[in-house]
């Protein structure tokens, strides 16, 4: 199947309220420009050096997302244009991100990313450690940013009970979030959570940001993979 098809094919099921990102990382410019033309703007990339080259090379009216562990010394080669960050999962990040958003004038949405695999190696906080960024008086200061919502990813497992329960626990945070006052820089609208394997399930458990990579653009090369 080509990538636009399988691009018709996937927003045909996606509800009205779910957005999707296509995740073109390790895929050449020209993959890219396919989806393009069937009308998606919204791409997430892992890597600061492979998204500002495509950026660098690709029509300007084009979101790019940030969907991979960021490193503090990276932010700002992407400062400039980057539209949201899924992946913050410390305070010291977003101060940078603060930073450097700042340098150009402007505010970046970020995600905090919540902890819900099983699996060690998955970044992101905890419910106690989100609630201690959100009342700290350095995230207090920030400008810069703006908290849009949260972000997780689930355990790679076939066991499908276990990857609903960790996107209910993820929806329950989610919720909670919302309880609490809106200010200038905590919107949390967004509830990214979701992969080619596991979005239909996300999305029924309340996911309004779906992250599809492989089947849009098809398998990667697991080679240049590396995070
Ligand atoms: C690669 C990646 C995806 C997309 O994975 P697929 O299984 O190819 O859809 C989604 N989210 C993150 C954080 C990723 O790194």
């Amino acid at each position: 199947m080509s990538i636009a098809k399988n691009l018709t094919q996937i927003k045909s099921q996606l509800p009205a309220h779910v957005t999707l990102v296509a995740v073109s990382k390790t895929k050449p410019v020209s993959d890219l420009m396919e989806a393009y033309n069937t009308g998606q703007r919204i791409f997430g990339e892992n890597k600061i050096q492979e998204m500002t080259d495509k950026w660098e090379q690709m029509p300007k009216d084009i979101e790019w997302h940030m969907i991979g562990h960021v490193q503090t010394n990276k932010v700002k080669f992407m400062a400039e244009y980057v539209s949201l960050i899924h992946g913050v999962d410390s305070l010291k990040l977003l101060q940078e991100i603060n930073k450097q958003a700042k340098k150009h004038n402007r505010v970046i949405d970020c995600l905090l990313q919540i902890h819900i695999a099983e699996e060690e190696t998955k970044f992101g906080l905890d419910e106690e450690e989100l609630n201690h960024i959100l009342t700290s008086d350095d995230y207090n200061n920030l400008e810069n940013i703006r908290i849009v919502g949260l972000m997780g990813m689930a355990t790679f497992t076939e066991n499908q009970n276990q990857i609903e329960k960790e996107f209910n626990h993820l929806k329950t945070i989610f919720d909670k979030l919302n309880t609490i006052p809106f200010t200038q820089k905590l919107k949390p609208n967004i509830l990214s959570m979701g992969m080619s394997g596991d979005y239909q399930l996300a999305i029924s458990c309340g996911s309004t940001m779906v992250r599809i990579g492989s089947s849009i653009f098809g398998t990667r090369n697991q080679k240049n993979e590396k995070i």
